[in-house]
């Protein structure tokens, strides 16, 4: 298989798929560039090993073709100053100009396409779409992790044009590799740190995940599923009441393969929704009438840090409380400390889905684990044990 290590650059266009779906201000500043810098090695060595970079990307969902607010017009500047490389513009990134603009291209040199979005063909896969985008260049490299479970043109359908000239970028590569690593390494005891607010959400990974885990850790909102499942007394927590059985039947299943799930065993209540409102700490299974649990307590705490810290691998996918509000933090900060020991220790820790992300940033902590995947829904499916189209198309 190709990859960017043993592929000759000279003289080549690359064609390379990114995810520069970066938040824009009002006025059309950046306002989070780290989508732009987690792409940036793969073009650089694009470029400097002989080829140019043709970069092919999404904006937002524009709805009815061309509009300003979607423009990667927006973009040319800070790519500029990222690479340090003058950055040309092409104004849509099919027909006569693009061809042109990338006939033009010399090495070295970068274009970027407009919103392959401007064009509905795109998120349809549009077979005769992605052929006058790959006619654009020699060879296709897809580095856009967030939109790999998509089956669009510039994602997936573009690759069958391109029989040998194709490969993943670096951040692609690292996403695949720490994913692979969790759910195919004979490192033990992997354990699976599973939170957040709904169990039917979780379903799917949590249904993948109990073949392969050693310890299995459920904590956040739908804890309090499993709880009331258990007969325990969860107040005015969190619950979906027609994920019962399932959450019994998760419980089974684990036992039957000898899975240690662990279940919070208190909890922090709160009297409303709200940051200030008055906080308790009592026995999960007691939950009084008018309390809501917003966090784990300290004794689950304790006992998650524990399992985690004695992890030679993790997965964390999901809050264990609130996070969001100070006085619910603990217990996913508490998570998140543990999971930075057992890294230190040598343990291989990746990070993953919306959530669990915005909480290891929150307690700037991002960097102290050993992996935090940028692509959320892509992650989950590849937990779950789907085939992504965008890698599918890469591999055949
Ligand atoms: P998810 O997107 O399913 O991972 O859910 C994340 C959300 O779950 C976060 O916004 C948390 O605030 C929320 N969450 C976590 N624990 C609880 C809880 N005990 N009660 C209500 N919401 C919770």
């Amino acid at each position: 298989m190709k990859t960017l290590e043993n592929y000759n650059f000279q003289n080549k266009k690359a064609l390379i798929r990114v995810d520069f779906n970066v938040p824009l201000d009002a006025e059309k500043n950046i306002t989070d560039d780290t989508r732009i810098r987690a792409a940036l090695p793969t073009i650089q060595h694009v470029i400097n090993n002989g080829g140019s970079a043709i970069i092919m990307s999404h904006l937002g969902r524009p709805k009815n073709g061309p509009e300003n607010d979607f423009s990667l017009i927006h973009l040319v500047s800070h790519l500029e100053k990222l690479s340090k490389v003058k950055v040309h513009f092409s104004e849509d990134c099919i027909g006569e100009k693009a061809k042109l603009k990338c006939n033009l291209m010399k090495p070295g040199e970068i274009t970027l396409l407009e919103n392959v979005r401007f064009h509905k063909e795109e998120t349809k896969g549009d077979l005769s779409f992605a052929k006058k985008l790959a006619s654009l260049g020699d060879c296709y490299i897809n580095d856009a992790f967030g939109t790999a479970h998509r089956a669009h043109a510039s994602t997936t359908v573009i690759a069958r044009n391109f029989s040998e000239d194709k490969m993943f970028g670096f951040l692609m590569e690292g996403e695949i590799k720490s994913l692979e690593k969790v759910l195919n390494s004979d490192k033990k005891p992997l354990t699976a740190i599973i939170g957040g607010a709904k169990v039917s959400s979780k379903l799917p990974i949590i249904e993948n995940l109990i073949n392969k885990v050693d310890n299995l850790i459920i904590g956040g909102g739908m804890a309090y599923t499993f709880i009331k499942a258990n007969g325990g007394n969860i107040g005015k927590s969190l619950v979906e009441n027609d994920f019962l059985n399932t959450a019994t039947s998760i419980q089974e299943l684990a036992k039957n393969k000898k899975v240690n799930l662990y279940l919070p065993i208190d909890t922090a209540t709160a009297d409303a929704f709200d940051n200030n409102a008055t906080k308790s700490v009592v026995n999960i299974e007691n939950i009084p009438a008018g309390l809501m649990g917003l966090d784990i307590g300290e004794k689950s705490e304790k006992l998650f840090s524990d399992v985690i810290e004695n992890s030679k691998l993790i997965l964390w996918n999901g809050p264990m409380g609130v996070f969001e509000f100070s006085n619910f933090e603990n217990g996913t900060k508490s998570a998140a400390n543990a999971i930075v020991k057992a890294t230190q220790k040598g343990a291989f820790s990746l990070i993953g889905g919306g959530d669990s992300v915005a909480a290891i940033n929150k307690f700037n902590l991002s960097k102290e684990v050993s992996y935090v995947s940028t692509g959320g829904g892509a992650m989950l499916e590849y937990l779950e044990g789907k085939t992504l189209p965008g890698i599918h198309a890469i591999l055949n």
